[in-house]
């Protein structure tokens, strides 16, 4: 049987202890508000805060994927008339930007080219002049595949007292992060994406000064009160139907993360991945896309579509020509870095030697 190799960041092969959930759940379904919902809901955010290392912030479950994060904590976390600074130089930044914007949230728009450094010194004096009460920026850069300057942010945001939103959707369960250290008030998370589960679950992550100043802050977000949420599931439940097989295979990622070694040990696995793929990008006289004083993310790398070919062309010979039993869906740039940039994802569950196959794949086509 060929195996098809996901190089995508979403969805990709999952651990076995996801998968055995996946095939024997039906056996014995568990109902939503019965007694063995609230053990289950207990493990998973009490699993997801020590995961993260991150006892002054409580995990909030909801249906959905990343986005439904977004929404939640933009329609939870600030009063309608907090002015939100919104650090955007990727197509995730955007996003925030259109939904602030949906949820008529008061904008303050610092828009960079896409991979830009934002300038602390401009958001410092955004903040210094008082012309702003929270800052929104994404952490992992999925875009563009690199990491966003969020601990100096934050260290900005302390200073001056100001809520931080972070999007931590691609870089949660990966990267290396010190929610309390760096002043992050809510973060917008997933479940399939570091944590290795199924797009069915995601998760925001809130301060606990936070939490208790939410009570009285209007939710605006129809379904996604992240305030109201968290309320009924401290006591085992969900205002309304969640998926108690998404929560097992939640449970199950996290035992399998801590299996790995946590966050440290998943950081090492994607690490030894890039380190491998990079040098062969570069041996095969790839264009890696960096920014200066950027750092790259460990879940994958965009590169530059090398002269002769097109992304389409090599995401179809990738797709279709087998090589050593496998073949490799990639993934293209978003927006206005598609028709120069492609990406390749190095998540979920392979072994080392799928990364060399792929790059003999990849030798064929560029
Ligand atoms: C994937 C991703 C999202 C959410 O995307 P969904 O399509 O809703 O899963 C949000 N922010 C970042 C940085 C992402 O990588």
């Amino acid at each position: 049987m060929i195996r098809t190799v996901s190089l995508t960041p979403a969805v990709f092969h999952l651990s076995e202890a996801v998968n055995q959930v996946s095939r024997t759940y039906g056996e014995a379904p568990i109902v939503p508000r019965g007694p063995r919902l609230a053990p289950l809901f207990d493990g998973v955010r009490k699993g997801i805060q020590t995961a993260l290392g991150a006892p002054e912030h409580e995990a909030v479950m909801l249906t959905g994927t990343g986005s439904t994060a977004i929404a939640a904590v933009l329609g939870s976390c600030l009063r309608a008339d907090e002015r939100l600074l919104v650090v955007r130089n990727g197509a995730y930044g955007d996003r925030i930007f259109e939904y602030a914007n949906t949820l008529k949230q008061p904008v303050v728009d610092y828009s960079l080219p896409y991979g830009e450094k934002p300038d602390l010194a401009r958001i410092e004096e955004i903040l210094a002049g008082n012309k702003a009460d929270a800052i929104a920026v994404v952490h992992g850069a999925t875009s563009t595949c690199t990491l966003n300057p969020v601990p100096e942010i934050g260290a900005l945001a302390k200073k001056y007292g100001k809520k931080l939103l972070v999007d931590g959707v691609s870089s949660l369960f990966i990267e290396p992060m010190d929610l309390d250290a760096w002043g992050v008030s809510a973060v917008m998370g997933s479940c399939n994406k570091g944590l290795h589960s199924h797009p069915n679950l995601t998760m925001a992550m809130v301060r606990k000064d936070l939490l208790a100043e939410m009570e009285k802050i209007p939710a605006r977000a129809p379904n996604l009160e992240l305030w109201k949420a968290w309320r009924a599931q401290v006591n085992g439940s969900h205002p309304y139907t969640i998926d108690p097989m998404s929560l097992c295979q939640v449970s199950a990622a996290l035992a399998h993360l801590a299996a790995q070694g946590g966050v440290a040990g998943r950081h090492a696995i994607y690490q030894s991945r890039t380190d491998l793929l990079r040098a062969g990008y570069e041996r095969l006289g790839l264009t890696i896309a960096r920014w200066a004083g950027v750092p790259l993310q460990s879940i994958g790398t965009a590169l530059h579509i090398p002269p002769g070919t097109s992304y389409d062309v090599m995401a179809q010979r990738l797709a279709t020509e087998e090589i050593e039993g496998h073949v490799f869906e990639i993934y293209a740039a978003q927006g206005k870095l598609s028709s120069t940039l492609f990406r390749i994802f190095n998540m979920g569950e392979y072994p080392l030697s799928v990364y060399e196959i792929f790059l003999r794949a990849l030798a064929r086509v560029v």
